[in-house]
């Protein structure tokens, strides 16, 4: 397939040049100690304009942003702030108004369509408020749909048991709860071992107790497998595991920090 100038998909992502595993969150918990950090995906200037009739709806009015290697970043605001269109542009899903994407050595900014769909094939994965699974599929299968296509991927029984899910592989979604239903999701977005994680309110539709469940699993994959990891949420007390918190409002970043150090999502309340 003929690709552009600059993109070259044929490049396999370097694995083995991902920082390894990190000491449990806590343990040695502070973002200032850690070596500089590697940029893996950044967007520039981006723009997103809806028109609707007479209307231009700016949902994105210029972001700069940069997804660091390894990293646990939050992407927090209000309902309405641009996150999911920011995350749906930051995984090819999307294509912005104006602005630049790069990924790794790869740039985005003018990429076909075909290339953004290689793009996110190899190097996303995703996980909505709502699971997506087919409801015909177990577990194991669903995660299986993925790995066949992958070029080096988890064994979908690997996947699950990194989910927790191992004893309930061949079950179907409809046998699932809601909670275990999302880790399936997460197994699936995780078994093609991408170098990026992008979750949009992962937790939306969970009570607490198994939203703090599936937080965990997106914590313990960001840190054992080292996957740089976008997590968008509207409830604040999720901020608290990030690495960095960046904060939207009205299509625009209001604020950035960097954390301390890491929340367990076990100690979170809300
Ligand atoms: P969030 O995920 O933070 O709730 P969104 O990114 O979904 O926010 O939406 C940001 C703004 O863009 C909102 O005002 C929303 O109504 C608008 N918007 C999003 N998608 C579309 C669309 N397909 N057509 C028109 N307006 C849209
Ligand atoms: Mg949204």
């Amino acid at each position: 397939m003929p690709l552009a100038p600059g993109l070259h998909f044929d490049v396999p992502v370097q694995l083995d040049s991902r920082p390894g595993p990190r000491p449990p969150a806590g343990a040695l918990g502070s973002t200032a100690t850690r070596p500089a950090a590697r940029p893996v995906l950044s967007c520039e200037a981006l723009h997103k304009i809806y028109r609707m009739g007479e209307v231009d709806v700016r949902a994105l009015d210029g972001v700069d942003l940069v997804l660091h290697a390894g990293e646990l970043l939050v992407l927090l605001g209000p309902s309405g702030s641009g996150k999911s269109t920011l995350l749906n542009i930051l995984g090819g899903l999307d294509v912005p108004t104006s602005g630049h994407l790069r990924f790794e050595e790869h740039d985005l900014t003018d990429a076909s369509d075909d290339e953004l769909t290689q793009y996110r094939r190899r190097y996303v994965g995703f996980v909505f408020q709502f699971y997506n699974l087919i409801p015909s599929l177990t577990a194991r299968e669903n995660v299986a749909l993925v790995t066949d296509i992958a070029v080096d991927p988890l064994e979908p029984e690997e996947a699950l048991e990194l989910v927790g899910l191992k004893d309930r592989m061949d079950h179907f979604p409809a046998q699932l709860s809601g909670g275990e239903q999302q880790r399936v999701a997460i197994a699936r977005a995780v078994a093609k071992r991408p170098p990026l994680l992008l979750c949009d309110e992962p937790t939306g539709a969970l009570d607490f107790r198994t939203g703090i469940l599936v937080l965990d699993v997106i914590e313990r994959i960001n840190r054992e497998l080292g996957t740089a990891t976008a997590v968008i949420t509207h409830n604040a007390p999720i901020a608290e595991i990030a690495d960095r918190v960046i904060t939207l409002g009205d299509g625009r970043i209001q604020s950035e920090r960097a954390s301390e150090r890491r929340a367990r999502p076990a100690d979170l309340r809300w």
